[in-house]
């Protein structure tokens, strides 16, 4: 896309929305080149708007977009798949969303990241053709991990770099991973992990979604392997949050 043009169209799919002035909406979209894009949608919120069905969260969508002075705005738009089985269940909605936030939380604006996208897609398209909610969207963090450099180290101590022994290591995101006992015993922020949780890890970060899908877990180690990635996933977040590109992102985006 040069300077020059006016109108471009790009597939997305809408992280989010909020409402201005009368009938108006501003979105978050995620596209497959352009990155993150916040866009203006006007007259959307009124009862004849023909874009109105087309921009639900997490659907996803083609839009013309003419580019504007603050915000570029929606011109059209048209549903590509709008995930309807996705939004008949409450539980499979809020893993959705989640997913979104993810996104969103990872991301900064206009940072062109395609396997992201496919990513997101991918994630989506998973929830709406499975019952097992929670292994999947296992497996969307850990991807989500792997592709924005924060994969954390599950075969090797990040001390002493030594293969991990089918024992009771440690682990510690703020450090990248996993910890052998001799280098994680006693550390504050490391917590022991159990051999059959870092197996489960191990797996889901390696194999294709729907070997993953074959893993059949006990209530108690699918609880231990989520609580484990949000502790890392939070960990990324508050880094990200720390860092002055991240806050000036979050600037801009409060104050538009
Ligand atoms: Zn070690």
């Amino acid at each position: 896309m040069t300077g020059r043009e006016r109108v471009y169209s790009t597939r997305a799919i809408v992280l989010k929305r909020r409402d201005l002035g009368e009938a108006d909406r501003v979105l978050t979209v995620y596209t497959p080149n352009l990155g993150k894009r916040v866009l203006l949608a006007r007259g959307v919120r009124r009862p004849a708007s023909r874009k109105a069905g087309h921009l639900e969260p997490f659907a996803h969508v083609s839009l013309l977009v003419a580019k504007g002075r603050t915000w570029d705005l929606v011109t059209q738009a048209e549903t590509i798949y709008g995930f309807r089985v996705l939004r008949e269940d409450l539980d499979r909605i809020a893993h959705a969303y989640y997913m979104l936030e993810l996104i969103d939380a990872f991301t900064e604006e206009e940072d062109s990241h395609p396997e992201l996208y496919d990513l997101l897609l991918a994630g989506l398209n998973n929830l709406e053709h499975t019952e097992q909610f929670g292994l999947t969207t296992r497996w969307f963090e850990l991807a989500l991990l792997r592709l924005t450099g924060y994969q954390p180290q599950l075969f090797h101590c990040v001390r002493c770099s030594l293969p991990l022994e089918p024992v009771t290591n440690y682990f510690d995101p703020e450090r990248g991973g996993t910890l052998c006992p001799r280098h994680g015993e006693g550390q504050p922020g490391a917590e022991p992990l159990d051999v059959g949780t870092l197996k489960v890890l191990r797996y889901v970060q390696t194999q294709p979604y729907e070997e993953t899908m074959r893993l059949n877990l006990t209530e108690a180690r699918m609880r231990e392997v989520e609580r484990v990635l949000a502790r890392t996933i939070r960990t990324v977040v508050e880094r990200r949050l720390r860092s002055p590109e991240f806050i000036r992102v979050l600037q801009q985006s409060s104050s538009s």
